[in-house]
Formats: structure tokens, sequence, C-alpha cells
């Protein structure tokens, strides 16, 4: 097993261009948030913005779109039709095509609804995608259609999350489980967790040993989905765009304890972070 390092990043990602547009940097969308779960759309795509994506786009429920609207500047929106509960639906979903990257699922509630959705996202996706959270949840018992995506696909889930697409009771043996599912079915799966591993469908295995226990907190794992989507929208391949997420978010989280402690350190004030980690690639 390789440990993402400074190194690894570097390889990976390169200063911006002088002659370049917000269109170099990748148009992509998140998919996020229900009447009840209005923050993890911020923690996304605001992480997304922070690092360094052209346009980043957040389609949401209309009930909570005058908040986020209220509280965001850079993204574009989509305010999305939802059923009596708030949360989304397939009937309802935004155009998928034309971006460099979609992620699906940071608080969208759990709903067949919303179950059909993913789906169908999975289903008609013209670009790399990453599944976390609801967008996790709500392949419980038909992992499957992950299989069905003509684009790679990026599983982001913590432990329980993982624990339930797997359906077994606990996930002990983490490196083996996390190999055989992404060459199973065919992903990259990245298993958060104080030691966050990121396997590949051709059996690469990778770990990150940064971040600290001030990043357990709710919001954090939105944090690292928009990290990640921002990445494969710069055109980064999916497993470098795990790894190298994980390793920005975690190194964000740390430069944040180091600052004010991780205590009172919050998913918001990771995400003023997010620059400082990269500034040194400019
Ligand atoms: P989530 O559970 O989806 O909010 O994600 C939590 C995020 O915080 C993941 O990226 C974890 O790797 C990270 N995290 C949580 N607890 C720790 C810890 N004790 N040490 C390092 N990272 C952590
Ligand atoms: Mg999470």
């Amino acid at each position: 097993m390789k440990t993402i390092d400074w190194e690894y990043l570097a390889q990976h990602m390169h200063p911006r261009e002088p002659e370049s547009d917000k269109n170099t940097y990748g148009r992509v969308l998140a998919v996020c948030g229900c009447r009840d779960y209005i923050g993890a759309p911020f923690f996304a795509a605001q992480a997304a913005v922070r690092t360094g994506s052209g346009i980043v786009t957040l389609a949401l429920p209309s009930c909570i779109y005058p908040i986020l609207a209220a509280k965001l500047n850079e993204p574009t929106f989509i305010p999305l039709k939802t059923d009596a509960d708030g949360k989304i639906t397939a009937d309802c979903l935004p155009p998928l095509q034309r971006r460099a990257a979609i992620l699906a699922g940071p608080g969208l509630g759990i709903s067949e609804g919303v179950t059909q959705a993913v789906q169908t996202i999975i289903e008609q996706a013209e670009c790399p995608l990453v599944l976390d959270a609801d967008g996790i949840n709500a392949l419980a018992g038909h992992i499957d259609v992950v299989e069905k995506a003509k684009y790679p696909v990026i599983l982001t889930p913590h432990s329980h999350e993982f624990a339930r697409i797997c359906d077994v009771p606990s996930t002990e043996h983490r490196e083996a489980m996390a190999s055989a599912f992404a060459g199973k079915h065919r992903c990259v799966l990245l298993l958060k967790g104080h030691r966050t591993i990121i396997a590949d469908p051709h059996g690469a295995l990778y770990q990150n040993v940064h971040g600290n226990p001030g990043m357990a907190k709710g919001g954090s794992g939105d944090v690292l989905s928009g990290i990640i989507l921002s990445l494969l929208g710069q055109g980064l391949d999916p497993l470098a765009a795990a790894a190298c997420g994980a390793y920005i978010h975690s190194r964000a989280g740390d430069l944040c304890a180091n600052d004010i402690g991780e205590f009172g350190m919050t998913p918001t004030d990771m995400l003023r972070y997010i620059p400082r980690v990269l500034k040194p690639l400019n």
C-alpha cells in the first residue's frame, strides 16, 4: 500500500496556465441537500470553489434554494422541484450533459425518490461521478447499478455507509474489503476514517496518513466530496482525484487544527485552509 504525500499531489496537480479561462478548470455539478440538510450543499459547493473549479453549479431542492443563494456567492444554482418532504425525485433532475464532473449525495436524505434519482444520475451521466453520503445509501441493496455507469465512479463512504452497501455488520479488514469492492464493482472506493484508504479497480491501493480528530464533525465529509468533485472536473483521473482529495482535505484539517485547535475547529473553518494547502502549487 502506498502513502499519499505532497510529491504525489504535485505530480497530479499543476500550476494554473496563464492562457486559460473558467472553462479550463471544469464546469462541475453538485446535486445535494434536502429540506432537513441545508449544510451539505454549502460545504460541498464551497469546497469545490476553494479547490479551483471554473464553474460550480449547485442543483438543490427549491425549498432551500433561497437560503443557500444568500450564503454562497460563487456557485450558480438550479432549484429543483421536490416531493412533499422536500426531497428530490428522478422526475426533476437538472440537465446532466456538458458537465466536467458530477457529485451526487450529500444531504439528499433517504427516500424512494432519492434512490431513483441517484440511479438515473448514474445511468445517464456523461462524465465522471462522485457518490457520497445519501448517494451511497441510495445504493444499498442494488450496488450493481454502479456497474451501469458509462464513466468512472468514485464512492466515498465512511465505515457505516460501506458496511451498509456491502450488506455486512462491520468492515474490519478495511484494505482487503476496499480492494475487493473496487475490483468487483469497477469503481474507485475511498473508505474514510482515521486512516483513509483509496482502492481502484486495477489493484492500486493508497492510504492517507494525515488528518486529525478535529475533523470528526458533521459536514467534514461533504467538504471532502466537494474537493474530489473539483479535482475530477479539473481533469485528474479518478484514482488521483480521490487520493489527492483525501490528502488536501486532511492537510487543510491539520493546518486548521494547528491554528485554532481540534475542539472548536469546524468544516466551515476547514474550507478556508484549502487554498493554503494548494498555494505552493502556484
Ligand atoms: P463524514 O463522516 O462523511 O463526515 O467524513 C468525515 C471526514 O473526516 C472523513 O474524511 C474522515 O477521514 C475525516 N475524519 C474523521 N475523523 C477523523 C480522525 N479521527 N482522524 C482523521 N480524519 C478523520
Ligand atoms: Mg458524510
